[in-house]
């Protein structure tokens, strides 16, 4: 299969040098998908999607809740993309429901 050839981040980069990144809607990522390996490639946000969720009624589900992915190269992905980071946001709804329900029990 000849090398696929993506623009992004301002230069071409080979599609196998490139990963789909997850963002979750509060801005925090969540997954990552080589863009190309073997005879596998992604070369379309479209094709990133089926290869996340191949049923219509997840995708539908995921883009509705505010999901998308984003195409950068590796290279990026490693200074800006910290996927082993705990997002602090998931944790600061929780605090909020724990003094919910500190407030509704008092
Ligand atoms: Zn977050």
């Amino acid at each position: 299969m000849p090398e696929l050839k993506v623009e992004v981040d301002g230069g071409l980069h080979a599609l196998s040098n490139c990963a789909w990144i997850t963002w979750a809607p509060c801005g925090c990522p969540c997954g990552a998908l080589t863009a190309a390996f073997g005879d596998d490639a992604f070369a379309t946000e479209d094709q990133a999607w089926r290869e996340h969720y191949p049923l219509k009624r997840d995708r539908d589900k995921y883009q509705r809740q505010g999901y998308r992915m984003e195409l950068m190269s590796w290279e990026r992905y490693r200074s800006e993309v910290d996927l082993a980071a705990k997002c602090p946001h998931a944790k600061g709804k929780t605090t909020q429901q724990t003094l919910d329900a500190a407030e509704a029990a008092a």
